[in-house]
């Protein structure tokens, strides 16, 4: 039988942190859970200075839940509190308690000169976050915004290849990195800094930290919109990304059937835990467009993530076919978008990117919807 979160939990409250003699769940160390067919990840708020330290605790955790029948792996990882605003009770990687007051949030810090922040998020790998985060940052280009490209997806990033973009940032001030610019936009992506082939191994305090200074450390400039290619999933990254810097919105890229299937509701329901606002789903992968004919077929069985926007109120942003012109000109470094701008597809992006650019004006979209995963 499929492992579930509550599972999980219950597992881990058997762990107990020795230093305080009180298990870990109670404690509220415990966040972004994410079990995925039988697959567990979650991370562990810890105080910096106890971090070394606390890798036993980190591998009893695992250890508890590993032995739960269906396990079939475990990632624990350590994060790191930041020296934080007093004002944040439970610890950056707390979820914001349902209801809490609007006045109880604590402020998060802006990045200079980028007057808006979004995310494109997934919720598992392969539904085309990326091609998606590229084109709609294209595509705000094109529609007169000063846009940058950040690619969190640390693990897999995939922007130098699809931007086009190779070698490594300078830094003209000696403090902060230049990003790279392609198409004129301003990217920034881990696969600039470290060799495509390495492996990835990170651990929870580097993967906030090389966030942090992605996002931070990077001379972006003036720019309208900070377009946030964030990694798949729901797991500590997101959390820093969303809990790290003040967020418009974010936007959920699913494909029909992952809508159904949960994966896609599982970053709606993280968005709504650290109570950033959804700007809408987009559908991509939608249908499929024959390259001979042109003829449309609704291989998976299309329409999905639209009407299951409306079941969950969130607004539907507009669907992206499956159409290997797309494939070849993202993989190939130049973007449909840019590459064929008078194309249909070029036109969706642009008025997704018109209908994103309003809600952010807009002041954000909708709070994501609850609801319960198991
Ligand atoms: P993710 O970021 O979700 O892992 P990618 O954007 O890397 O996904 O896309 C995965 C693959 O699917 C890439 O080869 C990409 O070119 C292709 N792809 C994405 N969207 C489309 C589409 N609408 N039509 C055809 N191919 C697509």
């Amino acid at each position: 039988m499929a492992v579930t979160e509550s599972q999980v939990l219950e597992a881990l409250r058997r762990v107990v942190d020795p230093d305080r003699g009180s298990d870990i769940v109670s404690l509220k160390m415990v966040s972004g859970v994410a079990v995925k067919d039988g697959h567990v990840h979650f991370t562990l708020e810890v105080d910096p200075q106890r971090g070394a330290a606390l890798e036993p605790l980190r591998q009893s955790a695992e250890k508890a839940v590993d032995r739960l029948p269906g396990v079939l792996s475990v990632t624990a990882v350590l994060t790191a509190h930041r020296p934080a605003p007093k004002a944040v009770s439970g610890g950056p990687g707390a979820p914001a308690a349902p209801g809490a007051a609007p006045g109880a949030k604590p402020a998060k810090a802006g990045i200079p000169g980028v007057a808006a922040i979004i995310a494109v998020a997934s919720g598992k790998g392969g539904v085309g976050k990326s091609t998606t985060s590229t084109n709609l940052a294209l595509a705000m280009a094109a529609n007169g915004l000063k846009v940058g490209l950040l690619d969190a997806d640390i693990y897999g990033p995939s922007m130098p290849r699809m931007m086009g973009l190779s070698g490594k940032p300078d830094s003209t001030d000696g403090k902060r990195l230049d990003p790279l610019v392609n198409y004129g936009i301003k990217v920034m992506s881990m696969g600039f800094l470290v060799a495509e082939d390495t492996p990835m191994i990170w651990r929870g305090p580097m993967v906030m930290s090389a966030i942090t200074q992605m996002l931070r450390d990077v001379n972006w400039g003036e720019l309208d919109v900070l377009v946030v290619d964030m990694p798949p999933g729901t797991g500590d990254a997101q959390l820093t990304m969303a809990q790290g810097v003040p967020l418009a919105g974010a936007v959920i890229v699913s494909t029909p059937q992952d809508i159904a299937l949960l994966d896609a509701r599982k970053g709606l329901n993280m968005f709504r835990r650290v109570d950033v606002p959804v700007l809408g789903i987009i559908e991509n992968m939608s249908y499929f467009c024959c390259p001979n004919c042109g003829h449309r077929s609704d291989i998976f069985s299309h329409g999905g993530a639209k009407a299951e926007a409306e079941k969950l109120g969130i607004d539907f942003l507009g669907e992206v076919p499956l159409d290997i012109a797309i494939r070849e000109t993202s993989d190939a470094g130049t973007p449909i978008t840019v590459s064929q701008p008078d194309g249909v597809h070029a036109q969706t992006y642009r008025a997704i990117a018109a209908r994103v650019a309003e809600k952010i004006k807009a002041g954000g979209g909708r709070a994501a919807p609850r609801f319960v995963i198991e």
